[in-house]
């Protein structure tokens, strides 16, 4: 199948219920331009420098979400124009975006990227530091930056019980914030979770965005 009929196959899939982002990071300009073509919208990459590029060469509507490992030094390049960060797990990455965002006289909407997958070697928030970042006093003085939910990636493995698990365990965190007081800039409406291997699990679990690559531009 084509990139724009995989495009409209998972639109109608997912229905209402969870926004696609389509993870473009290992695609050429002209995949994503397809996928453009076919209406979508919201697109999302792992390299900030990359990511400037590509922003450039596309119309000015479509939405950047940033995905990956972000380096406080490179909040800059990526500032002025990104729709959402998928992947912050630390207050000093929080007072960078803060401060680009101020420079740039946007707010940058967040996700807070939590560890919830077996394997090391993931970036994420465990639940204590959760609870420690959302109660920091200086948290309500980042007045450029949103917090609009979580994030987090399951262990890859195909054993379904493991990854539903997790994905479940995710979900009981976000509706427990959800149902708490929460900080001016903090709020719990999205649940980025699940990716072309497991966005089934993480949809059955209550995922409100998926991010899928693979499945869209190699499927
Ligand atoms: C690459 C990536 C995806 C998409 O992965 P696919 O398996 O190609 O769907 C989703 N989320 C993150 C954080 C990624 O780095």
């Amino acid at each position: 199948m084509s990139i724009g009929e995989n495009i409209i196959r998972f639109k109608q899939q997912l229905g209402k219920g969870a926004t696609l982002v389509a993870v473009s990071k290992y695609s050429l300009l002209e995949s994503v331009k397809e996928a453009y073509e076919a209406g979508h919208r919201d697109f999302g990459e792992n390299k900030a420098q990359d990511l400037t590029t590509r922003q450039a060469e596309m119309p000015d509507d479509a939405r950047w979400h940033f995905i990956g490992h972000l380096q406080r030094n490179k909040v800059k390049y990526i500032a002025p124009y990104i729709h959402l960060i998928h992947s912050v797990d630390s207050m000093r990455l929080l007072e960078e975006i803060d401060k680009q965002a101020a420079k740039c006289e946007r707010t940058i909407n967040c996700l807070l990227q939590m560890h919830i997958a077996s394997e090391e070697s993931k970036f994420g928030l465990d639940e204590a530091e959760l609870t420690e970042l959302l109660s920091s006093p200086d948290l309500p003085a980042l007045t450029h930056i949103h917090i609009e939910g979580l994030m987090g990636m399951a262990t890859n493995t195909t054993n379904q019980e493991i990854i539903t698990k997790e994905f479940a365990g995710l979900k009981r965190i976000f509706d427990g914030l959800s149902q708490g007081h929460l900080p001016a800039n903090v709020e719990m409406k999205t649940l980025s979770m699940g990716m072309s291997s497991d966005y089934e699990q993480a949809v059955a679990q209550g995922s409100t965005m998926v991010r899928i690559g693979s499945a869209i531009f190699n499927g």
